[in-house]
């Protein structure tokens, strides 16, 4: 048997090296002409360190990673909230979030799967496909064919996959604007939390720890930095930029032979930190079913997982960045309830944890 992987992000890198793991041929092409270099997805979690043990991967994102103690909730500078990572009843090995900067989790992973012997093969991208008896045939860009047993498309957002397989990608697109700044700061006073701060009307700021005085700041306003309202001691910006944001997913992750993972299936808003950790299930899964002969279920159950973790993912962003005065006394008066409730903080860690 022989499976093509399109796309080299998370997703694809994972599926890549749990197929391989389990004796599969297996081929990863991307259209990039090298790795990414973007920090974007910065938490995994328990689930995800879990999934990853086996193939040998957890051990080296743990030796790399910071381990996120709690999460920190302010009102303007003003600390509302300190919520622990702490739960009742352990599910993983791992009970916290491991801070690492997607390019290197997407390094530690490629490097996993050179050494089981295969090559992302770069600057190769599909441009179509077609379904041939008991096989699937992948077209690239510059005209060559590849006839394989199954395609796994783990093309990102804008997935061609998707587009070959006539899927659509249900949802809507926020209209505000978000922005990003990737830093080197130093004397930030918690360096191994999650910090929120709230500020006027519906505005957000989230400080997340990159490594030793690096930070990934966003907001849901453009100028994340300019938005903090806690003084950081910038000594350097490595990278600066907006992004909007879409809340959608593909109604099917299969349409015979060809099957989609990761943001290629669905995509939400980075609150809470699922996208790359739902890509990582949803590639696991494929190669579990995959080898287990167990794939007519994979669409429905990768379905109904994505929709939940975009229902959480959305609730909290509406809360979280609500305009509304109301909303925003209640939610503030809900923080004052768990401050003095240690069993409601556990279960609020359990949700940031597990989700
Ligand atoms: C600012 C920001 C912050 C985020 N923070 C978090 C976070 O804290 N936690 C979290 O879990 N998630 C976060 N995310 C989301 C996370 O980055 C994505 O969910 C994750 O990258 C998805 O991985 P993927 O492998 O599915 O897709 P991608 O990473 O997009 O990879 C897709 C790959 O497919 C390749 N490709 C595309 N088309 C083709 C083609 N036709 N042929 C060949 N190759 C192709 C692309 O070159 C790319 O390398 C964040 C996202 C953003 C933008």
């Amino acid at each position: 048997m022989r499976v093509l992987i399109v796309g080299a992000g998370p997703t694809g890198l994972t599926a890549a090296v749990e197929v391989k793991r389990r004796g599969i041929e297996v081929e990863v092409i991307d259209k990039r002409e090298e790795g990414s270099g973007l920090s974007r997805a910065v938490g995994i979690t328990p689930e995800s360190l879990s999934r990853l043990t086996a193939s040998g991967v957890t051990e080296k994102l743990l030796a790399e990673g910071i381990h996120f103690q709690e999460a920190r909730i302010h009102r303007r500078a003003t600390l509302l909230l300190k919520l622990p990572f702490k739960v009742s009843k352990a599910k993983y090995s791992h009970e916290f979030i491991l801070g690492l900067p997607q390019d290197r989790t997407e390094t530690i992973l490629r490097e996993t799967l050179e050494s089981d012997g295969v090559k992302v093969r770069y600057a190769t991208e599909l441009k179509d496909l077609r379904e041939d008896g008991d096989g699937v045939i992948a077209v690239m860009a510059d005209g060559a064919e590849e006839r394989v047993d199954y395609i796994l498309g783990a093309d990102g957002i804008h997935s061609r996959c998707r587009e070959v397989m006539g899927l659509e990608y249900l949802g809507y697109d926020l209209p505000e604007t978000w922005s990003i700044a990737d830093v080197n700061a130093q004397n930030w006073p918690t360096p191994r939390s999650f910090t929120i701060c709230q500020f006027a009307r519906g505005g957000v700021v989230v400080v997340a720890p990159l490594a030793t005085d690096r930070y990934r700041v966003i907001s849901n306003r453009r100028d994340a930095l300019h938005n903090l309202p806690i003084e950081m001691e910038v000594t350097k910006i490595n990278r600066e930029g907006t992004f909007t944001i879409s809340i959608r997913q593909v109604p099917e992750y299969r349409k015979g032979r060809v099957f989609l993972a990761g943001d290629a299936a669905h995509c939400h808003s980075p609150v809470g930190g699922r996208g790359m950790n739902l890509g990582i299930a949803d590639a696991a899964e494929f190669a579990r079913r995959l080898a287990e002969d167990d794939l007519a279920g994979y669409s429905a159950a990768r379905h109904a997982e994505g929709a939940k973790v975009i229902r959480g993912s959305e609730r909290v962003r509406k809360i979280v960045t609500s305009r509304s005065p109301v909303m925003r006394r209640l939610f503030r008066w809900a923080l004052g309830i768990v401050s003095i409730a240690p069993p409601l903080q556990r279960r609020i860690a359990a949700i940031m944890l597990y989700g």
